[in-house]
């Protein structure tokens, strides 16, 4: 017998629950993917996740190719697809990982259903999570709203268990009619991707590569690095996550088993797993809360009194050119390499959400667009925190001082060196103010800021002020 893999967002060969469960009982399976950016409605992927899906389906490619088996790649309706593949393969079943965005729930349960009505049996699986989001509930049934409370649960039913294997032997079939790689014109046209493509190496051996390295220096002192722009303090895992080419029980079980031939003091790993938990927190939400990616979590927001979205701010916030060094860095290395640390999209967000008042859902476009690592759940749920509107969020009031964030996160402003040319060979002190020296702006062509910080600052909180009582 016959059936179908049909790969999303789980593009790997191990721990691959809907690939193992498919090759168990049936003699043979058609791993397909089919290019469907028209499903995800408004949130087709954007270039830079275009561009990483691209080389992820290549290296899917080839690892299938070890196995003797092809990718099957198809282009056009999911349903529509499905249904031809059946009638010319014959297949009995078709098996997939579950995604939760509301879009794709919305279109698996239709075709779930309808390959029932036909016949086929329709097989999904957990491969993305620790948990699903409908098993993690508070003492009442109901879906969790804050953090902590979650993840003390969650963290309860992780048991460490040891990943799956690539299952052997996979047998894979083949049918007619499949397109190219090249055909589905993921790539740009002009390539902007040199950087992308000297920062990351899509896959799943690229993903193992990246957790080794994690495991070799950086989650030793993640606690604290995790906080350092400049270094490679943190895992780097947010797009091999998002694409799955590595499930959180992979991270979890290499961690451990990388780690464990160490000598010296144990690795506390807790805060990084900690992080993870927020990626099952934003998935969470989404699954119980779908409108979280437009609409605001917390809706005393909705009569929040946002500026009038001005397209001249919001592309020099963009570009990377607002005179505030901490915010174009980021803006930068997220043009340049596809992702920016967690501490400086903090920071950009807090920016534009507080400093110019624009809504949070200009930025949360900009990165969907820009970030290798784009994900619903996550982006919506770090946008929301910033912006102060969001479940568990950060009080609005928290203005970041993008001042004193990197004084205090990149003391000797390397960081600033190294995406802000301009400023580079500027004493550190001055990296971080160079409006102090006006000759610095003349001669190093560096912006000067286009919004003072401290009354930006005071207009958002009186902003703010006009929410009380509501
Ligand atoms: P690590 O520190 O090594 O963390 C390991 C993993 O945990 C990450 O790969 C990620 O999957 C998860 N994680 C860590 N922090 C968070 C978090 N705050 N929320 C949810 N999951 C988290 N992350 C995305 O994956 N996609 C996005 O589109 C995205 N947009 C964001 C937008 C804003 C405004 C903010 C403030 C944060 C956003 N994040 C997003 C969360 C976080 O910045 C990235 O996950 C992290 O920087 C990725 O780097 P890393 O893999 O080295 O992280």
């Amino acid at each position: 017998s016959l059936a179908i893999v049909w790969f999303r967002r789980d593009l790997r060969l191990a721990d691959n629950p809907a690939l193992c469960a498919a090759c168990a009982a049936h003699e043979r399976v058609l791993p397909l993917y089919i290019h469907a950016p028209q499903e995800e409605r408004d949130w087709a992927p954007g270039a830079a996740s275009r561009w990483w899906l691209h080389h992820a389906l290549d290296a899917l490619r080839a690892s299938l190719h070890v196995h003797h088996a092809e990718l099957h790649l198809r282009q056009g309706d999911s349903e529509r697809i499905l249904a031809a593949l059946i009638k010319a393969t014959g297949a009995e079943a078709v098996y997939w990982n579950r995604l939760y965005e509301p879009a794709a729930v919305a279109r698996d349960t239709r075709i779930k259903q309808v390959l029932r009505e036909q016949g086929v049996a329709a097989h999904s699986f957990n491969g993305a999570l620790w948990r699903e989001p409908w098993q993690v509930e508070t003492k009442t049934g109901d879906p969790y709203r804050v953090f902590t409370p979650f993840w003390r649960n969650l963290r309860t039913m992780i048991d460490g268990s040891e990943p799956l294997p690539v299952p052997q032997p996979l047998r894979g079939a083949t049918v007619d009619g499949g397109v190219t790689l090249e055909s589905l014109e993921l790539l740009p046209r002009i390539r902007w991707d040199t950087g992308m493509a000297e920062a990351w190496t899509p896959g799943e051996r690229g993903a193992q590569e990246m957790l080794e390295l994690f495991a070799d220096d950086a989650v030793n002192d993640y606690a604290e690095g995790r906080d350092i722009p400049s270094r490679h303090g943190t895992s780097r895992l947010s797009p091999h996550l998002h694409f799955g080419e590595v499930s959180p029980r992979q991270i979890q079980a290499g961690l451990h088993r990388l780690l464990s031939g160490r000598t010296g003091r144990p690795t506390d790993v807790e805060p990084f797993l900690r992080e993870l938990g927020w990626r099952e927190f934003a998935h969470h939400l989404m699954f119980h809360f779908p409108e979280t990616h437009t609409a605001n979590f917390n809706p005393k927001f909705d009569g929040f009194p946002w500026a009038a979205a001005d397209e001249a701010l919001i592309e020099r916030w963009q570009r990377g050119c607002t005179g505030i060094p901490l915010v174009d860095a980021g803006m930068r290395e997220l043009w340049h390499t596809g992702w920016m640390h967690n501490r400086v999209r903090m920071v950009v967000a807090s920016f534009l959400t507080k400093n110019l008042r624009q809504h949070w859902h200009h930025g949360a476009r900009w990165f969907w667009d820009t970030l290798v690592d784009a994900d619903l759940p996550n982006n919506s749920l770090g946008w929301q925190w910033v912006a102060g509107c969001g479940a568990d969020a950060a009080p609005y009031f928290r203005v970041f001082n993008p001042v004193s964030q990197s004084q205090k996160f990149d003391p000797k402003g390397e960081y600033l060196a190294r995406w802000l040319p301009e400023l580079a060979g500027a004493v550190p002190a001055l990296r971080h103010e160079p409006w102090k020296d006006p000759s610095l702006l003349r001669r190093s062509g560096y912006p000067a800021p286009m919004v003072d910080l401290g009354e930006s600052r005071a207009a958002a909180l009186a902003a703010y002020g006009t929410l009380q009582g509501r």
